[in-house]
């Protein structure tokens, strides 16, 4: 049998790693037809815009995609179009597994952790309202006339919304998968001390869906900064963990550097019926095209994938070959190695045939 998966290599380091983790995945011996197509930067060059229509299309009939990173212009230029896709695709669920490999610089052996990010809302709707805009000025005008706090007229806006429904779809996920995989505990990660109604509504629901598994998982919940201390002192204490989009985004690259980095943290995009799998880390541009940077997180992301499709022998057997190839410290790249300038640290496509040439 084979699979059709759409590919989307994405931008900076994205073709790299995207090419590595194609080649490990391949050398499973699982049958993937892979359906390429040009996202980001490169789309803009050559179709007028970074996500085109036939880029949805293809994952909305595949079901399965696979990305590296996209660019996002900082401040100014078109919105993200990793954002985009997880909004348009309804991939609600963002799940990132943070967990120790040996051989990589980690503090702390003992993190095994999972983070569950609401995928659609928040901060990160992408609704905004430029300084002097007229939508700005009607909006602060509305706003300033129901309530007593004044927002200054030279103030750009961000909405966020939190809603029952997303809350409660990316709380039970958390739930069903800490039930499924012999997980203990959930924690809800918030700040429903200063935003009462939206991270309010988040926790609320949140204790409503944990009250639905009581006896079975235990439940608790922590306010976001205290959060980010307890993860960096004693992130053994934490199993499970469920966020908003905003905090959960943050928390994942605080958890990806406890572990040893974000070359090797993968992560996975998933709706009702499709999923994309893509790499914790952005795309890197400095590193672009010198066949520098670790793979590994990209090629974690296709074992994902391949416990997606239910080829769990080949996710094993991959995953394994990424362990004994990390664990060993030879053939990996720079980031990995003790020290940053260590002349015997591999490139990005020697690091994936070490990886291949382990699989057994
Ligand atoms: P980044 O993750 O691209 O890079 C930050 C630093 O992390 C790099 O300079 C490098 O030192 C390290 N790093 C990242 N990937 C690595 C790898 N595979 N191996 C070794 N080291 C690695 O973050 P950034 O510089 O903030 O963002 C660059 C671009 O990526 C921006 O345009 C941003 O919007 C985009 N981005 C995209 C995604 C995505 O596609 N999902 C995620 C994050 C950022």
């Amino acid at each position: 049998m084979s699979y059709k998966v759409s590919l989307l290599p994405g931008d900076g380091i994205g073709p790299e790693v995207a090419g590595a983790m194609k080649k490990c995945v391949d050398a499973t011996g699982v049958k993937i037809d892979w359906e390429e197509c040009i996202v980001g930067e490169h789309a803009v060059k050559k179709f007028g815009t970074p996500l085109p229509e036939s880029v949805l299309e293809s994952v909305r009939k595949n079901k399965i995609a696979i990305k590296g990173p996209i660019a996002t212009p900082v401040g100014t230029g078109f919105r993200s179009v990793n954002v985009q896709l997880r909004q348009a695709l309804d991939l609600y669920a963002c799940v990132r597994p943070c967990k120790y490999y040996e051989g990589t610089k980690c503090k702390f052996p003992e993190v095994d952790l999972m983070i569950f990010r609401e995928n659609t809302e928040d901060l990160y709707a992408g609704i905004e309202f430029d300084i002097n805009t007229k939508e700005a000025k009607d909006l602060i005008t509305t706003i300033n006339g129901m309530q007593a706090k004044q927002i200054r007229p030279d103030s750009a806006i961000s909405i966020k919304p939190i809603s029952i429904f997303n809350s409660r779809r990316i709380v039970k996920y958390a739930f069903d998968y800490a039930v499924k995989h012999g997980r203990k505990k959930v924690t809800a990660v918030h700040k429903a001390n200063i935003m009462k109604f939206s991270d309010g509504l988040f926790l609320r629901t949140a204790r409503e869906v944990a009250a639905e598994y009581a006896g079975k998982i235990e439940f608790q919940d922590v306010i976001v900064d205290n959060m980010c201390m307890q993860l960096v002192q004693k992130p053994e204490l934490y199993d499970v963990l469920v966020l908003p989009n905003l905090y959960g985004d943050i928390v994942s690259d605080l958890c990806a550097g406890l572990v040893g980095g974000l070359g090797i943290a993968p992560g996975a995009n998933i709706g009702e019926n499709m999923a994309l799998f893509e790499p914790v880390h952005g795309s890197a541009p400095k590193y672009a095209g010198k066949n520098m940077v670790n793979p590994t997180a990209t090629i974690l992301s296709g074992v994902l994938m391949l416990r997606h499709i239910k080829e769990d022998q080949a996710a094993d057997r991959l995953e394994n070959a990424v362990r004994a190839v990390i664990k060993e410290g030879k053939d990996v790249t720079y980031d990995l190695k003790p020290n940053r300038n260590d002349p015997t640290a591999v490139g990005t496509q020697e690091m994936a045939d070490a990886i291949c040439r382990k699989l057994k």
